[in-house]
């Protein structure tokens, strides 16, 4: 009999030593968990947003108790919806702010990732000065330090790589460069890619460079990818790419973003079975130093009080939101090296 209980304590062991191998993890600002905890997560959302530009914005244009005070009700209000999991998404020299995030996690429980990443939109007005003579690798360089160090000496890691590009076929030598720079970090750190892209163009451009560079489609997500095409969504799944619909709002209504477009589009995507590749979220929030108290602050919480009731009166099942909402989250931004077979 006791050697049987040995036996089966030896078995339970290396089973639960196996998994806990293969476990794969977040990384929150207050540190990592097993994507398994994530629950409900909104993948693109911003809690702060300076405009001024990468020359002056810095931690002196707003007062974290004020924009505490303006987003701690709207991430409450979240959390009574059943959110647990928030990607701020919002880079460096456009107001990333980690301590302030790690703040408002501790204050409300919710786990939040930040991220590391240039963001080359407006004529690069957000780069920082030093990156426009540097090489990919030295900007990859100042990325991986991130996530082997934390940002800043501030104890807070980057939980995804945030870029963005111009909307255009052929990308500036700048965005090649921090596109390169994304699939070098990646390649080090496993961390994911997410590119403010919206049109299909540039999104099948970097996923070119990408695999040049070795790193397979899976470790990219199309932001601001409705303003794709359904056929750019179909092909770029097909090659792994995450599709994220990321600006879910009640007052589009049959713009894209709005509700019709929304349930037209998932109902569509799902007949053709590829809900598996798509992330939602509301590109919401966000506390704008350059405004009077932070300026019009949007709340997260259309998804749930007006795409998730409909899209269940549309046939989707609790599973297919499930998918939407928390599994493609987990599979999306566990951090993972994912290079081309
Ligand atoms: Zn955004």
């Amino acid at each position: 009999m006791s050697k049987l209980i040995i036996f089966l304590v030896t078995i339970f062991f290396m089973i639960s030593c196996s998994q806990n191998l293969k476990q794969e993890t977040l990384i929150t600002v207050k540190g990592k968990i097993p994507v398994e905890e994530m629950g409900i997560s909104l993948i693109h959302e911003h809690i702060l947003v300076d405009f001024i530009g990468a020359d002056s914005t810095g931690y002196h244009r707003w007062e974290k108790s004020k924009v505490i005070e303006r987003a701690l009700p709207f991430l409450m209000e979240a959390k009574r919806k059943g959110v647990n999991t928030f990607f701020e998404c919002t880079p460096a020299y456009l107001g990333r702010d980690p301590l302030l995030l790690k703040e408002l996690s501790e204050k409300t429980g919710i786990n939040i990732v930040t991220n590391t990443g240039y963001y080359g939109v407006r004529d690069n007005k957000y780069i920082p000065k030093h990156a426009f003579d540097e090489t990919s690798e030295d900007i990859a360089k100042v990325w991986i330090e991130e996530f082997n160090n934390g940002i800043e000496g501030s104890g807070v890691f980057p939980g995804f790589i945030k870029i963005a590009v111009e909307r255009k076929d052929t990308l500036s030598p700048m965005h090649v460069k921090i596109v390169k720079a994304a699939a070098i970090t990646h390649k080090a750190t496993g961390l994911t890619i997410v590119s403010h892209t919206g049109t299909d163009g540039p999104a099948f451009t970097q996923l070119e460079i990408l695999k040049i560079e070795g790193v397979s489609p899976e470790a990219f997500v199309w932001t601001h990818a409705q303003d794709g095409t359904f056929e750019g969504y179909m092909k770029a799944a097909k090659q792994g790419a995450w599709i994220s619909l990321d600006n879910f709002n009640k007052n589009n209504f049959d713009k894209p973003g709005g509700i019709d477009w929304f349930v037209e589009l998932l109902t569509k995507l799902k007949k053709e079975n590829m809900l598996h590749k798509i992330l939602i979220s509301h590109d919401a929030g966000w506390y704008d130093p350059g405004q009077e108290n932070g300026g019009n602050y949007r709340s997260y919480n259309d998804i749930f009080e007006y795409l998730i009731p409909t899209l269940k009166k549309h046939g989707f099942s609790q599973e297919d939101i499930d998918l939407l909402l928390i599994k493609n989250p987990q599979r999306a931004y566990a951090v993972n090296i994912k290079k081309m077979k």
